[in-house]
């Protein structure tokens, strides 16, 4: 976010020589399965903050126990495997070095059946076990993964204007065409090994294929864009079946499972995390109301709230801190990192644990200034920084944000609800059109089909589960 004040340190780490776990082969890898490992586990850290993980033990364990046995059979069934959802409504699923795989709530809302999420599990899980990822890291991005070379800021102060979340660049890599035939080819196998039957994988890439065309990529880079065309690749995926030349009705799909585990999830945006109304951010769930300076780039993440100038070169926000510190000891504790000093100059008309600071970082002398406060029971950071040399030009916004901190009170926001998914099983067959008009739902009846897996013009037979979707808020557009 604000790459103009992010630079490298220039420290590498030496090549080696590893064997690549699927293919046998020797490879030039900068890294050892150590390594690997490690920035993987910090990677995760890094999504597990900023994103967050979906509030839902049931389906965590839904999506871990399918996961797992697969990861446990493949090539490199010692790897600290884990396999977890994030709370993003956008359809996305992605790998992390060592292990880590996640998925998000989006994607899980758009699947319907086990099988289809074994397909995007056993994909990710392609990455991992033919080391994509590790081969794809450039030397750029290795050093500023910081392995052994120490953070690029100290922690506390990093968390706030994505500049400790090198974890997340991991998120952005490419694979290659070859990279992506080998991961599906990969994740066929291990689907098929555990019983799943391998023609929902091609559901999956329609899916994802209708889901590209309508548009609507988050904020997380969407696994359309990072992948092949899902027309050839569905294509693949027929030839592969057709090869098998076996029978496979007796294959695992479990469609009813996997629709009960999604009765009732939030679909969509979840507003009670906090929304942006322009550039006032409104958080229902914390009570609290925050205006932004005009024209600044917002984002909400579950540990800050920020904005940055339009030139990228500043940053202000709100962060949450753990651990029960009052805003005097929190102060306090901001003050003895390494590299960070206060500054003299009074402060006026801001709560008593205010301070100008000055940090020196890898990014050269950063200024501004912070302000810790009680709310609900906890302590909150309000922060503004830029390059030294531009505090004083950025200082009155730094300050306007500070002030415009308010408890929110607006019933109707206070009270607003995302949408939930609600399964319902039909007593007789009836069109997607007819369902829609007996069983409302808050989308649109191409969104339903969509998420449905159907077309708007099909039947549904007697018996099936349908998902639709309830209630939810309307809340304006970013
Ligand atoms: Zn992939």
């Amino acid at each position: 976010m604000i790459r103009k004040l992010l630079l490298l340190p220039l420290l590498l780490p030496l090549a080696a020589c590893v064997r690549n776990p699927v293919t046998g082969e020797k490879q030039l890898s900068l890294i050892s399965t150590q390594d690997e490992i490690a920035i993987g586990q910090q990677a995760a850290k890094d999504v597990q903050q900023s994103i967050g993980l979906l509030k839902d033990p049931q389906a965590q364990q839904y999506v871990a126990n399918v996961g797992m046995p697969m990861a446990r059979k493949s090539e490199r069934p010692e790897l600290p495997w884990s396999f977890q959802v994030v709370d993003d409504p956008t359809v996305n699923a992605f790998a992390l070095p060592g292990g880590p795989i996640f998925a998000t709530r989006g994607l899980l809302t758009h699947l319907n059946s086990e099988a289809e999420l074994a397909a995007v599990l056993g994909h990710e899980i392609g990455h991992v076990t033919a080391r994509h990822s590790v081969s794809q890291l450039s030397k750029a991005q290795l050093a500023q993964l910081g392995l052994g070379v120490g953070m690029i800021i100290e922690p506390d102060l990093a968390k706030y204007g994505g500049l400790a979340m090198a974890g997340l660049q991991l998120l952005f890599l490419k694979y290659g065409r070859d990279a992506e035939r080998q991961s599906d080819e990969l994740g066929f196998r291990y689907m098929l090994e555990q019983g799943y039957d391998v023609r929902e994988m091609e559901d999956v890439f329609r899916t994802l294929d209708r889901v590209g065309e309508a548009g609507g990529s988050g904020r997380l880079p969407s696994w359309l864009s990072t992948h092949p065309n899902p027309e050839d690749r569905l294509e693949w995926t027929r030839a592969r079946v057709a090869q098998l030349g076996r029978n496979l009705e007796q294959l695992r799909v479990a469609q009813p499972e996997y629709l009960r585990m999604l009765q009732g999830m939030a679909y969509g945006q979840n507003p009670r995390q906090g929304f942006f109304r322009g550039n006032l951010f409104l958080h229902p769930e914390l009570r609290f109301q925050l205006e932004f300076p005009q024209g600044w780039q917002t984002a909400n993440q579950p540990q800050a709230v920020l904005g940055a100038s339009p030139n990228q070169d500043a940053v202000v926000g709100l962060g949450t801190l753990g651990g029960g510190l009052s805003p005097e000891q929190a102060l306090q504790q901001f003050f003895a990192q390494q590299g960070v000093r206060a500054l003299e100059a009074p402060v006026a008309g801001l709560p008593p644990a205010t301070r100008y600071f000055e940090a020196q970082t890898e990014q050269g002398v950063l200024r501004g200034l912070t302000s810790f406060i009680s709310w609900q029971g906890g302590t909150f950071q309000l922060i503004g920084y830029t390059v030294a040399e531009q505090l004083s030009h950025y200082e009155p916004a730094f300050r306007a944000t500070f002030t415009s901190f308010r408890e929110l009170t607006d019933p109707a926001v206070l009270a607003v609800q995302p949408a939930r998914l609600e399964l319902v099983t039909l007593e007789q067959a009836m069109t997607l059109e007819q369902f829609q008009s007996r069983y409302p739902s808050t989308i649109p009846l191409a969104e339903l089909a969509l998420i449905n897996g159907m077309q708007p013009g099909d039947t549904l037979a007697a018996g099936r589960m349908v998902k639709r979707v309830t209630g939810g808020t309307p809340t304006s557009p970013r």
